[in-house]
């Protein structure tokens, strides 16, 4: 096949190249294309490069090429990343890449109890995939033997040391054999990073491509700020109701549980051309949903970012951020989605108060300010339930506490009576918002203006 001429031109083996094409994945992304090859000739590299680039296969194709098959019982690679979060994302991208295979990983991370994952270990494994913590929990075990490792990958290095991790790694090089391929991948290169790179990987060759924080030109980008979520769901099936406009939509949802409640909305009340896909959902089911959405067979795909990875459609007409995203480089790459190919795209978010904390971070790192839309007037503007105002504005103290550690709290001292304030604690929160419950912390309009 034409397009998959850059793929091919890596010699991966025909497991890899079948579980690439059941991917969709046409074209290598340039991290693949230059860190690939050097990995795949068993360089050390330095690759500079984001989350949303194709980093994790620019990684996990070389490393799987070279393991190729299950073999001794004993780990032959170890990926280290700072969350859990991104274990399981690299676990879940592992596990479609190497689906021809029979290689087994293993995930080890905090939050959960540890016998399952020791268990996992003693079982037979080829890669771990850990965040340092636990990994090294897991070592201290005695159960797991590092003695057939061979390589060696570090993803996310500078969130590795924002986080504090150094002395974990500095430990966990003690105890992995010398003699071994490194690879190190961070989004950027601060001097801390560097110098983590000089101290395990030999003659690295350094990869680098640019920062991928601009929203494709192509993209007209529209919010609308809206009160709470029953209002969210009017505002969906007013926009979605103009099939003319919409032709092929991909609504994100920060949770399952959003995705599918939208989901079945959509599907009872607009259209049953809907899907829905996150990680709940079977690989089966999610290649199917997708293959149905890129035939043209389904007009509105619903999706959860997780699950998302990975859809290459073209001609989406609209993405609609149902949530506005917490990992603010998905949102652009969320609405990378759409505008492909010279196309245009429309990329559609959908905001509440408590939300604009994560849209202004969006706006700051995409260095654009997305254009403000007036509700239609059509839209029913529901009241917003008690349980939905208390959330939101708990959400808002957290968003404040993190940007000021001394806030003391609009939520929580509205609870407390006057008379209940311990003599000397601040009367006032620290700065200018009012009530937040009440949903006046900032100047947006959260209902429609009336005329
Ligand atoms: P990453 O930067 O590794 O988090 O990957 C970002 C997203 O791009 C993931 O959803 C991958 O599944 C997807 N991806 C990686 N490589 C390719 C490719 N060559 N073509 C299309 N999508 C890709």
């Amino acid at each position: 096949m034409e397009e998959t001429t850059g793929f091919a031109a890596f010699k991966l083996n025909k497991q890899l190249f079948s579980a690439i094409q059941d991917l969709g994945w046409e074209t290598p992304t340039p991290i693949q294309e230059k860190a690939i090859p050097l990995a795949l000739e068993g360089h050390d590299v330095l690759g500079i490069a984001q989350t949303g680039t194709g980093k994790t296969a620019a990684y996990l194709l070389p490393l799987l090429m070279r393991l190729k098959y299950a073999q001794t019982d004993f780990p032959r690679a170890l990926i280290i990343a700072p969350t859990r979060e991104l274990v399981m994302q690299i676990a879940e991208h592992f596990k479609r890449l190497s689906a021809y295979t029979d290689l087994r990983c293993t995930a080890l991370y905090g939050g959960i109890g540890m016998k399952a994952q020791v268990d996992a270990v003693k079982a037979g494994t080829d890669v771990i995939i850990a965040t340092p913590g636990r990994f090294m929990d897991v070592y201290r075990t005695g159960e797991l033997v590092l003695k057939e490792l061979k390589c060696f990958i570090l993803d996310e290095a500078d969130k590795l040391m924002d986080m504090g991790f150094m002395p974990q790694i500095r430990k966990l090089l003690e105890i992995i054999p010398r003699k071994r391929q490194n690879l190190l991948f961070s989004a950027t290169m601060p001097d801390k990073v560097v110098r983590l790179s000089e101290e395990f990987l030999e003659a690295p060759i350094r990869v680098e491509i640019a920062p991928q924080a601009t929203a494709a030109q192509t993209v007209a980008q529209q919010l609308y700020f809206v009160p709470n979520l029953k209002t969210k769901v009017n505002l969906l099936g007013h926009l979605l109701a103009d099939e003319t406009q919409i032709t092929r939509a991909i609504i994100f949802c920060r949770t399952k549980e959003n995705a599918e409640n939208i989901g079945k909305f959509i599907s009872r009340k607009i259209t049953p051309f809907v899907r829905i896909i996150h990680a709940n959902k079977g690989q089966n089911t999610r290649i199917n949903a997708m293959q149905a959405f890129k035939e043209g067979g389904v007009r509105i795909l619903v999706a959860t970012d997780v699950a998302a990875r990975g859809i290459d459609v073209s001609e989406v007409s609209h993405v609609i951020n149902f949530d506005v995203p917490i990992i603010y480089e998905d949102y652009v790459h969320r609405i990378g989605r759409t505008g492909r190919a010279g196309e245009e795209g429309i990329a559609i978010t959908f905001c509440t108060e408590a939300e604009v904390y994560h849209i202004e971070k969006i706006q700051k790192l995409i260095r654009q300010t997305i254009p403000v839309m007036e509700l239609p007037a059509e839209v029913k503007i529901e009241p917003t339930g008690f349980e939905e105002q208390q959330a939101m504005a708990r959400e808002i103290d957290r968003q404040k506490r993190r940007e000021n550690p001394d806030f003391q709290g609009a939520f929580h001292e509205k609870k407390n009576k006057p008379t209940q304030r311990k003599p000397g604690s601040k009367s006032k929160p620290v700065g200018k918002s009012k009530s937040t419950a009440k949903g006046t912390g900032n100047s947006k309009t959260f209902s429609r203006r009336r005329k």
